[in-house]
């Protein structure tokens, strides 16, 4: 058995990428039924193509049903699912019992239990194996030695988050939004009120705490324990961050992938536990903490500002195409002039630093700049591939 690496999908041209820089998997939500409102969800033609684009590299494509839902959404799962399952996707992802059922009634696709539905200890586990789940995704409270002893007693798959965003509340159970926003956290509407400075307000002894942002995590970074994951049979690893930008994904896939295979090859040198953390910290991020992962987490779990820490690269843009005839072809997201320095992030191994000293537009005429959201020729580079990523050093203004 081996660790799979689950990447998110936040729309069609990341799950391309995550597949391309190592995904064994990918999860993805729909237009219904999912927790990411503001996501770029996928239509049935897209999910369709994902799917063809994943099994042709072997990959999985899982999709995300997690939202709690009332008897009237309920009631227009069994046609959604019925589809899921002619298209090919590998499993759904699925934290309410009603859905659950829904679904384990209307078709034969596998189930993943979504870490919404807070499964910490054996029982519970126990549970939804006898259900018919084929996996759980355990909260995120759970620690790899509680994980080890729920994966060797439960006989049952078990998915572990290991880099990305936290929250500061059981998932599942948080309502902060609700209140302080009016959007439902379990329905999709997250608004990250726990980002948000508060202060406390103690009424009785008319004290009021400084504001701060005492609810706000620190990111969540368990690539420095890749190989214990892999010691207590732990079968995914899962990857936040459905709407964060194809720069993060790529960079985050491609260091776990490298962690795992360093794990079970001797082919070549692997990248060093420092070299792989200063990728992870190359992009805005905030300060990282193992949360759970290595037992409880407290005060120090806590990121107590209000914006992330800037990392030493931007997106420049991604690849669309790479031929030796009509050379590469870059969708530009920022601004690039000649003379620029910019990075192609290979699939696996070393990145391409390049100086730009020819570009042309797309009718092949000589530019000296280009503005964001324009297509880019630059002369061909055998190992640079469609869908790569390119970064340039530097910070948005
Ligand atoms: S408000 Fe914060 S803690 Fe609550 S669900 Fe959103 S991210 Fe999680």
């Amino acid at each position: 058995m081996s660790l799979e690496l689950l990447a998110p999908a936040g729309d069609l041209e990341k799950l391309k990428v995550g597949v391309m820089y190592g995904a064994d998997a990918v999860y993805l939500g729909g237009e219904n039924f999912g927790l990411r409102a503001r996501a770029g969800n996928f239509t049935l033609e897209e999910i369709k193509e994902g799917v063809e684009f994943a099994h042709l590299r072997n990959a999985k494509v899982y999709v995300v049903l997690n939202s709690f839902l009332f008897d009237n959404e309920i009631q227009k799962l069994p046609e959604f699912v019925t589809y899921l399952e002619q298209m090919g996707v590998d499993a759904v992802i699925v934290s309410d019992m009603g859905v659950f059922q829904t679904v384990k009634s209307s078709c034969n696709i596998d189930i993943h239990v979504s870490t919404q539905a807070s499964c910490l200890n054996e029982s519970t586990v126990s549970l939804w194996k006898s259900l018919g789940a084929k996996r759980v995704i355990l909260g995120r409270e759970v620690s790899i030695t509680e994980a080890k002893k729920i994966r060797q007693n439960c006989g049952i798959e078990v998915e572990m988050f290991s880099h990305g965003s936290l929250c500061m509340a059981y998932s599942g159970h948080c309502v902060i939004s609700n209140y302080t926003g009016g959007r439902d956290s379990n329905r999709g509407g997250c608004a990250h009120s726990c980002r948000f400075e508060y202060s406390l307000d103690f009424k009785n002894n008319q004290k009021q705490s400084k504001k701060s942002f005492f609810m706000s995590s620190k990111d969540l970074n368990g690539i420095e324990l890749v190989d214990q994951f892999e010691d207590a049979s732990i079968d995914s690893l899962k990857i936040e961050g459905r709407m964060k930008t194809a720069l993060y994904l790529a960079t985050v896939v491609k260091s776990y992938r490298a962690a795992i295979d360093s794990l079970k090859t001797a082919e070549g040198p692997a990248p060093s536990p420092q070299e792989l953390d200063h990728e992870l910290r190359s992009f805005s991020h905030r300060d990282y903490t193992a949360g759970g992962l290595s037992g409880e987490f407290g005060s120090e779990s806590v990121y107590d500002r209000e914006h992330g820490l800037c990392g030493d690269y931007m997106i420049i843009g991604s690849i669309k195409n790479a031929s030796a005839q009509s050379g590469l072809v870059l969708e530009v997201r920022n601004g690039l002039k000649l003379g620029d320095k910019i990075e192609i992030m290979t699939f696996k191994g070393k990145n391409i630093e390049i100086e730009l000293d020819q570009m042309f537009d797309f009718a092949d005429v000589p530019i000296e700049s280009i503005n964001p959201n324009q297509l880019l020729k630059i002369p061909y580079i055998e190992e640079v591939n469609t869908h790569n990523i390119v970064r340039k050093m530097g910070r948005l203004s």
